[in-house]
């Protein structure tokens, strides 16, 4: 089976969306074992769309089209597509009754043009929008299916995943799925993971290894194409042990939506530990992106900026003698706002950011300087000097992610210590089980 995505709007040609339903259709199609050859993007322009479906009908079995299902002028997907196929519009009674209780529930006018979000194209099934107001259409000819879907991926998504996609499972039951696994790396970067893989890579036939580099991070996409989902898993699995092998050292998490600072508050959170930060160059960005994760306020209070020598003395009581000695890029004054920044919101951990972001020189140091340093509830501190490159944002952007990969590497040694010592513990009871059942002979 042979499919194409149609994604269509203006706004997409102008650069002013992204077209992430093209990638999500691509990956659910992939899952399905449905190829996908080719993917377009076509402004709201009814001529130019029914040449796309002309084109489309030569090359593809599967047609999916998204965007342009609402009730505005520009919004033609539905009316070109039934003229297409020689069909009319018709109201879908369900979705109508959905549109008047929406506009009588918010007390909102509904105009004429509204009308064209419940219609469908005739002799098509109606797919339901539970996000949204505008239905979707599956219609199925001789030769071709068409699937219409709305451009909102909040509304999308759902429609795909619980009315479209059953009806291609059970229309095109496919013998072949395509299982991902996506590994997750930071600290190497793309040149020296695929230099490491190189053999892996070259010789890659099924699974496959797709390398993707993105700002700070590398990922590793494993796929393979089986008809036994289990025994595509264990070659997923032999293949990333392969992998991990070489450069497991790097490997911070699994999936497609994780991140660094997500990893962070989940180990904090099996650990039921918190922590702080206080932030000079980076000025919050530690912090916020510990508010992007939902349910940070488990493990995060707050935390410190101190952009200032003044406010680094002020807000975290730091000797303003030892920031005039030895200055605000040092180890000493990295340490030290880790430690009084611990003190004063009484977590198990706090990191601080210290340096220069640049473009000029401070203190001497150039750009780039940047110190981090942790401080731990057992009175352990550590602190490291990096040379980040680039511009001012990159830098900052640097930091707070080798910020967070201290952070995760310092939890993790913590889970490897208290592991060896609860082996340790069990062999020491052991012992003494095995010296009182002696004891107990004995007697
Ligand atoms: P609406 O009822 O909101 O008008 P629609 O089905 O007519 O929905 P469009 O008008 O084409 O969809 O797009 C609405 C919004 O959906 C766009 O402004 C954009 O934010 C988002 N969108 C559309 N197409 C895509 C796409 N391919 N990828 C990601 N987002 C998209």
């Amino acid at each position: 089976m042979k499919s194409e995505i149609i994604a269509v709007g203006t706004e997409l040609l102008l650069g002013q969306v992204v077209n992430t339903n093209a990638t999500f259709l691509s990956e659910q199609l992939a899952d399905l074992g449905i190829d996908v050859y080719y993917q377009t993007v076509v402004g709201d322009n009814p001529d130019r769309l029914e040449s796309l479906l002309q084109l489309a009908e030569t090359r593809s079995d599967l047609i999916i089209l998204c965007g342009g299902l609402g009730p505005t002028e520009d919004d033609l997907t539905k009316e070109v597509t039934a003229k297409h196929l020689g069909e009319e519009l018709i109201q879908n009674t369900e979705g109508y009754k959905k549109l008047l209780a929406f506009f009588e529930t918010t007390k909102r006018k509904m105009t004429e043009n509204n009308l064209q979000q419940s219609q469908i194209i005739d002799g098509g099934i109606a797919l339901p929008n539970r996000t949204g107001l505008a239905l979707g259409t599956f219609y199925q000819t001789a030769d071709h299916v068409y699937l219409l879907l709305p451009g909102p991926p909040s509304e999308l998504k759902p429609m795909f995943i619980e009315q479209a996609r059953p009806l291609l499972e059970q229309n095109f039951p496919s013998e072949e799925m395509l299982i991902s696994k996506v590994l997750r790396f930071y600290g190497i970067g793309e040149s020296q993971l695929v230099t490491e893989l190189k053999d892996l890579i070259e010789t890659q036939i099924n699974p496959t290894i797709a390398p993707y580099a993105k700002p700070n991070e590398v990922t590793l996409r494993l796929t393979v194409k089986t008809k036994d989902k289990h025994a595509g898993n264990q070659a997923l699995l032999v293949l990333e042990e392969k992998v991990l092998a070489r450069v497991g050292e790097y490997f911070y998490g699994y999936g497609d939506d994780n991140s660094l600072p997500k990893v962070v508050v989940e180990l904090l959170k099996e650990r039921n530990q918190t922590i702080t930060a206080a932030e000079s160059l980076t000025a919050g960005a530690f912090q916020s992106a510990l508010g992007e994760i939902s349910g940070v306020s488990q493990v995060f209070p707050g935390g410190f900026i101190t952009y200032s020598l003044e406010t680094k003395a002020e807000f975290l009581h730091i000797d303003d003698a030892l920031l005039k000695q030895h200055g605000t890029v040092s180890q000493e004054c990295a340490e030290q706002m880790a430690i009084q920044a611990r003190n004063l919101a009484k977590t198990d951990y706090a990191i601080s950011f210290t340096g220069v972001a640049g473009p000029d020189t401070l203190e001497g140091q150039p750009a780039g300087t940047v110190w981090i340093a942790v401080a731990t509830s057992e009175g352990e501190v550590i602190s490291q000097k990096y040379q980040f490159t680039r511009d001012r944002s990159h830098i900052r952007n640097s930091a707070v992610m080798q910020g967070f990969d201290l952070i995760r590497r310092q939890l993790l040694r913590k889970n490897k210590c208290e592991y060896l010592f609860g082996f340790f513990l069990l062999f020491v009871i052991k012992n003494d089980m095995i010296s009182t059942m002696k004891c107990r002979t004995d007697l």
